[in-house]
C-alpha cells in the first residue's frame, strides 16, 4: 500500500518561532496555555525544493497581545528536531525555504545552551550578540554563487533582541540572570547531536566564544538569507564547570531544563507577540544584491 502525504499550501505570514531544547517535552504552544495565542493548524507538511518539510504549526496571536493592535499569525517547528526519527542538519535549508515563500521578516529561534564563560550559569538567559561558525552552513539557500553578498554584521537583531530582553525582565525568575545583546556574548557553534567535549569547550572558550549552541548557525545565516530578522532565546543548562568535570559522565544540569521549558515558552509567545509587525530594520538591508556582470560575465 502506497503511503500518499497530503502536502498544505504555504500560509503567508511575517513571523516564525523555531522551537528547540529549550521547548522540550512541552506541545508548544498547546501546553503553555498563553492568553491570546491560538492554534490554528498542525502537523501541517509542505514540499520544498530539498524534500519535505513536516510537523509545521500555525499559531495565531489575538489582536489584544501583539504591538500593532491587530491579531498576527506566526509559523512554528521544532527545526532541528525534524524530521522526528533521524538526524538531519539539511532540516534547516527546508525549513527556511517554506520562511522564505512565507515572506516571514521576523525570526524567533529557542535553545538550550552550555556556557564556556564562568560568569555565566546554569539557568540564565542569554541573548547573544554574535556567533562562531568556523565552517559556516553547508546548506545556504542563496540562489547562484555572486548573486548576493550577506553581511556577517548584526547577525542578531538590535531591535527584536531589545523586546525579548524588555520581555525577560518580567518573566525570567530573579534567582536567575538575562544576559542582554548589549553585553557583546559570543556563541560558538557545534552541530550535535553529541555534546561538547572537555577540550571543545575549552577550544571554544579560547575562540572567544561564551556559550555553545547547537542549533544556532544555520538559524541565523538562513535568517540572513531570507532578509529576515534573527533574535535568539536561549538558557544555559551546563556551565563551565560542568563541562571540565571528567569525573562525572553527565554533562547538563538535571532540574533546569524542566524547571524552565515552560518560562522559556511562555517568553517566546509574549516577545513573538510584542515584535512589531512591518518595520523596516537594518537587518533587511544585510543582504545585498551584487552588480549583473558579476553573475553574467565569467
Ligand atoms: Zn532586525
Amino acid at each position: 500500500m502506497t503511503n500518499i502525504q497530503t502536502f498544505s499550501a504555504i500560509p503567508s505570514t511575517g513571523l516564525a518561532i523555531i522551537t528547540g531544547s529549550a521547548n522540550w517535552g512541552l506541545a508548544f504552544p498547546e501546553d503553555v496555555g498563553a492568553p491570546g495565542v491560538a492554534l490554528l493548524a498542525r502537523d501541517l507538511a509542505f514540499e520544498t525544493p530539498y524534500g519535505v518539510s513536516e510537523n509545521w504549526k500555525l499559531i495565531e496571536f489575538d489582536a489584544s497581545i501583539t504591538a500593532s493592535g491587530s491579531s498576527k499569525t506566526a509559523l512554528c517547528m521544532y527545526s532541528h528536531g525534524n524530521p522526528r526519527d533521524h538526524i538531519d542538519h539539511e532540516c534547516h535549508r527546508r525549513s527556511f525555504w517554506v520562511l522564505m515563500q512565507a515572506g516571514v521578516r521576523r525570526v524567533l529561534a529557542c535553545s538550550t545552551i552550555g556556557a564556556v564563560n564562568k560568569a555565566i550559569q546554569p539557568g540564565d538567559l542569554v541573548i547573544n550578540a554574535d556567533i562562531i561558525e568556523l565552517g559556516q552552513t553547508p546548506y545556504s539557500l542563496l540562489p547562484g554563487r555572486q548573486r548576493f553578498d550577506c553581511s556577517g554584521k548584526q547577525l542578531v537583531c538590535q531591535h527584536c533582541a531589545g523586546v525579548l530582553e524588555e520581555t525577560a525582565r518580567d518573566i525570567w525568575p530573579s534567582s536567575c540572570r538575562v544576559h542582554g545583546v548589549s553585553q557583546g556574548l559570543v556563541a560558538a557553534h557545534a552541530y550535535g547531536p553529541r555534546l561538547t567535549s572537555p577540550a571543545e569547550a575549552l577550544a571554544y572558550r579560547s575562540m572567544g566564544a561564551d556559550i555553545i549552541n547547537h542549533s544556532i548557525a544555520p538559524e541565523a545565516t538562513l535568517s540572513r538569507e531570507i532578509g529576515a530578522c534573527f533574535t535568539p532565546l536561549a538558557f544555559v543548562t551546563a556551565g563551565f564547570n560542568d563541562y571540565m568535570d571528567r569525573s562525572r559522565g553527565q554533562l547538563l544540569q538535571e532540574g533546569v531544563l524542566p524547571s524552565l521549558s515552560m518560562t522559556a515558552s511562555r517568553l517566546a509567545l509574549e516577545t513573538a507577540a510584542r515584535f512589531a509587525d512591518d518595520e523596516a530594520c537594518v537587518c533587511h538591508d544585510l543582504k545585498s544584491p551584487q552588480p549583473e556582470e558579476r553573475y553574467t560575465r565569467y
